[in-house]
């Protein structure tokens, strides 16, 4: 396979805070270019590659920033202000570069780990099936072993990238018992014969995104992390794209209510603005509580990453934030009128894209699943 080799289009620079680069590379790139490339449609691979941001949970040692997940949230911030949908397509590929890095071993840290870090290769993440989503384990994608290595047969759903990232985390299981004990992650190199992909989806939005269903026929595999814990370290990686899309959701509440506030404070009905007539203010007062609860909630998901808390945290953060930037941003079109149903203000886009953030990575009902166990373990 033929991997990127970095365009001049944009670089990282180390003096920025990765938070002002991600701010940087919105501005001075996505924004400029989001239209573009869902006209054509094309996803933005060498902007991507040459963004600095695709080795972000990648220790330095390895060429990733070693971002803690603090940092993490001021970048998927600024990224979801940007375009939710790529800051989605990010956080799958820097969930991959991170899984690729830190448990890969031999052939496959050597052939994937510096190139997923630095973007030259794209990851993506694929355990959805047709027939299951929500309820995973019960998947038929089957990986049998050929030699030191693995084939792997199935059809996975709704990947994101299918056909233009190079590396695909795959589940699949390596037998036919119920449950989860026979789970294992693998590496699967997007080119590798019996490897197809179906035409993208037709979707609400975001036509530069592809998202297909993977088929592979007796395809090369190299295992990731074996049975026994393959199911464990596919939540763990589930967990923080969760938490990143918590942030992302925060950037895009965020973007919509200043769009919302700056027209107000412009437009003039009955002989004043918008702004100064109670009704809309206290409308854009609640979507501003919901943005602050919905970062606090974020960055308290932050703090507890990796302690017995993380996952209930993940959950309320995943829960709230996606579902208050489908409401918010809804609330921020009334306030433009007619107007917020136009593509010439983000918002519209918004509202498409904040209906997609409740359901990828895990809808709201099962973070309420997740939620609720932890009130019948005591353990809140
Ligand atoms: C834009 C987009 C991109 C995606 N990208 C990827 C990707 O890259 N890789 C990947 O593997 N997957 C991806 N997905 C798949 C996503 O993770 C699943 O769609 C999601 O987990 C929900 O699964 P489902 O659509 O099959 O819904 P189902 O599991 O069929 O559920 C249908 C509805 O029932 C609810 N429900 C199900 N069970 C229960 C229950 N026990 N109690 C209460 N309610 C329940 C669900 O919350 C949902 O609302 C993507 C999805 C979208 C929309």
């Amino acid at each position: 396979m033929e991997l990127l080799t970095r365009p001049s289009v944009f670089h990282y620079r180390g003096d920025m805070s990765p938070a002002a680069h991600a701010r940087e590379f919105v501005e001075t790139v996505v924004q400029t270019s989001l239209e573009k490339w869902d006209a054509e449609p094309r996803y933005p691979r060498e902007a991507v590659a040459a963004s600095g941001l695709t080795g972000l949970f990648v220790a330095p040692e390895r060429g990733g920033l070693g971002l803690s997940y603090a940092e993490a949230v001021e970048v998927f911030e600024e990224l979801g202000r940007g375009d939710g949908s790529l800051a989605f397509s990010m956080s799958m590929h820097n969930a991959v570069a991170a899984a690729v890095n830190g448990a890969g071993t031999g052939e496959v840290l050597e052939r994937w780990g510096p190139p997923l870090a630095s973007g030259n290769a794209l990851g993506c993440f694929s355990l959805t099936e047709p027939q299951s989503g929500t309820d995973a384990t019960t998947m038929f994608t089957r990986g049998t072993p050929d030699g030191d290595s693995w084939r792997l047969s199935g059809r996975k759903a709704w990947v994101t990238l299918g056909g233009v990232a190079d590396v695909y985390a795959v589940v699949a299981k390596t037998g036919d018992a119920p449950g989860h004990k026979d789970v294992a992650m693998f590496v699967v190199d997007g080119s590798a014969p019996g490897v197809s992909f179906t035409e993208p989806y037709r979707k609400a939005a975001s036509d530069f995104l592809p998202i297909t269903d993977m088929i592979l026929d007796d395809a090369p595999a190299h295992m990731l992390v074996p049975p026994g814990v393959g199911m464990r370290a596919a939540l763990a990686a589930i967990d923080v794209a969760r938490f990143d899309i918590a942030a992302i959701s925060c950037g895009m509440l965020a973007d919509a209510l200043d769009t919302a506030v700056a027209y107000a404070a412009k437009r003039e009905t009955f002989g004043k603005p918008l702004l100064h007539h109670q009704g809309l203010t206290w409308m854009l007062a609640d979507v501003a509580t919901d943005l602050a609860a919905s970062r606090a909630l974020v960055r308290k998901a932050a703090q507890d990453i990796g302690s017995d808390a993380g996952p209930v945290s993940i959950a309320h953060a995943k829960r709230f934030a996606p579902d208050a930037a489908l409401r918010g941003s809804i609330v921020c079109s009334e306030v433009l009128g007619a107007y917020g149903w136009l593509l010439d203000h983000p918002i519209a886009r918004i509202i498409a894209v904040a209906k997609m953030m409740t359901v990828v990575d895990g809808t709201a009902e099962v973070q309420r699943m997740v939620i609720g166990r932890s009130l019948e373990a005591g353990t809140r």
